[in-house]
C-alpha cells in the first residue's frame, strides 16, 4: 500500500514538473495535458490544480484557471500565490486592469545600492502614483507616469502576466517622467529612472500631448520616433479598453488627464491637474492659472459625477470623485474673476 502511494506521489511530481517546464516553453495545451496527468495521479493535491490553473491562464480561458484556483486554494488554504492567482483570473474574467502603484508600498522597496536608496527615498517623499491600465483579457497594459522605479514597476507587470504596450505621459514634470531632478536636486548628480528606459528598453511608444512632448523629448533624451503626439480628444485603445485623452493645460502647457469609460463607473487619471481638495502648483514659470480655470470648470467638470478621480500624487488617499470635487475642491461652480483672485492673479 506504502509503494503505492509513493509511487503516485512521484508519477503526480513528475507531471507536475513536465507542465511547468511546457509552460515555460510556452506549450500551453502540453502543459494542460501534464497538468491533468497530474491530477489524474493524485487528485487531492494542490499543486495538480494549481498548474492546471496555469495552463488555462495562458490559454486565455480564465473561468477554468479560476475554477482551478479555487479547488488549489480549498486543498492549501494558507498558500496565499493561490488566493492571488485566483484574483487575478477573476478580474480578467471581468476584463478590466488597473493598478495604483505608490512608492514605498508597491515599488522603490528594495534599494539594490546608495544611489537607489537616494532615489527611492525621494520618490516616497515625492508620493507620486504610478498607473497601470489596460486589457485583463489580451494581459496589455501602458503605464502612466513611470518613474522613479521601472525595474519595480516591469516587476508589478511580470508577476500579474501583464504586457507593457506603451507610456502614457500626464505631464513633462521629472517626477512623472525620470531624468535629471531640477534644482536644487540637480547637484546630487543623480538621474531619476523614467520614460527613458521604459522607451529604449521596453521600445514601446510614448503618449504625450503634442504640446508638452518636445520639453519631454529633451528632458529625458528620448528618440523622436518613441513619442506619439496626442490631441485634445485623442483616443488609444489598448485591447477592448479605451483611453481617452483630455488637454487640461495649466499646470504645464501640455498636461491631459486620461478619461476611461466604465459600465460600472469611469475612472480619470488625473496628473497633477486635480488633487482631492486643489489643484497641481501654479506658481511655476510654465503655469497658466487661467487656462487651469478652463481646463477644471468647462473640461472635467462636465465628466459624469460618479467618475472616480485618480490624482498625480497621493495627497490625502487613492481616489476623489468628480461630485466630492464639485462640493468640496476646485471644481465647485465660482467665476474666473473669483478664481484668478484665489490665485493672485487679477
Ligand atoms: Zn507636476
Amino acid at each position: 500500500m506504502a509503494e503505492d502511494n509513493t509511487s503516485a506521489d512521484e508519477i503526480a511530481a513528475l507531471h507536475s514538473n513536465c507542465s511547468f517546464a511546457q509552460l515555460k516553453l510556452g506549450q500551453f495545451h502540453e502543459a494542460l495535458e501534464d497538468a491533468d496527468k497530474t491530477i489524474a495521479a493524485k487528485n487531492d493535491w494542490s499543486k495538480g490544480y494549481f498548474r492546471r490553473g496555469e495552463a488555462h491562464f495562458a490559454l486565455r480561458d480564465y473561468s477554468s484557471a479560476a475554477e482551478d484556483y479555487a479547488k488549489a486554494s480549498e486543498l492549501a488554504p494558507e498558500d496565499a500565490t493561490l488566493k492571488k492567482r485566483l484574483a487575478l483570473a477573476t478580474e480578467a474574467m471581468d476584463g478590466f486592469y488597473f493598478r495604483q502603484l505608490l512608492p514605498g508600498r508597491d515599488i522603490c522597496l528594495a534599494p539594490a545600492n546608495m544611489v537607489e536608496r537616494q532615489i527611492f527615498s525621494s520618490a516616497e517623499q515625492m508620493q507620486n502614483y504610478i498607473y497601470l491600465i489596460g486589457d485583463a483579457r489580451t494581459r496589455e497594459c501602458v503605464v502612466i507616469d513611470a518613474a522613479w522605479d521601472v525595474k519595480g514597476i516591469r516587476s508589478v507587470m511580470a508577476a500579474d502576466n501583464m504586457k507593457l504596450v506603451g507610456a502614457v505621459v500626464t505631464h513633462y514634470h521629472f517626477d512623472h517622467v525620470g531624468g535629471v531632478p531640477p534644482p536644487p536636486f540637480n547637484a546630487l548628480g543623480i538621474k531619476v529612472p523614467g520614460i527613458f528606459e521604459i522607451a529604449t528598453e521596453d521600445r514601446v511608444k510614448v503618449y504625450v500631448n503634442k504640446t508638452d512632448a518636445e520639453t519631454v523629448r529633451t528632458k529625458c533624451g528620448l528618440p523622436a520616433e518613441s513619442l506619439e503626439l496626442l490631441e485634445d480628444s485623442a483616443v488609444v485603445s489598448i485591447g477592448s479598453v479605451k483611453l481617452h485623452f483630455i488637454h487640461t493645460p495649466g499646470h504645464t502647457p501640455g498636461s491631459q488627464c486620461i478619461h476611461v469609460p466604465r459600465k460600472d463607473g469611469d475612472l480619470l487619471i488625473s496628473g497633477d491637474t486635480l488633487f482631492i481638495g486643489s489643484c497641481g502648483r501654479l506658481d511655476l514659470p510654465d503655469c497658466d492659472a487661467k487656462a487651469m480655470f478652463n481646463s477644471l470648470q468647462k473640461k472635467l467638470a462636465s465628466l459624469p459625477d460618479s467618475t472616480r478621480v485618480y490624482p498625480g500624487h497621493d495627497y490625502g488617499g487613492p481616489y476623489t470623485t468628480i461630485a466630492d470635487e464639485k462640493t468640496r475642491g476646485l471644481l465647485k461652480n465660482m467665476t474666473e474673476s473669483h478664481w484668478l483672485k484665489m490665485h493672485h492673479r487679477f
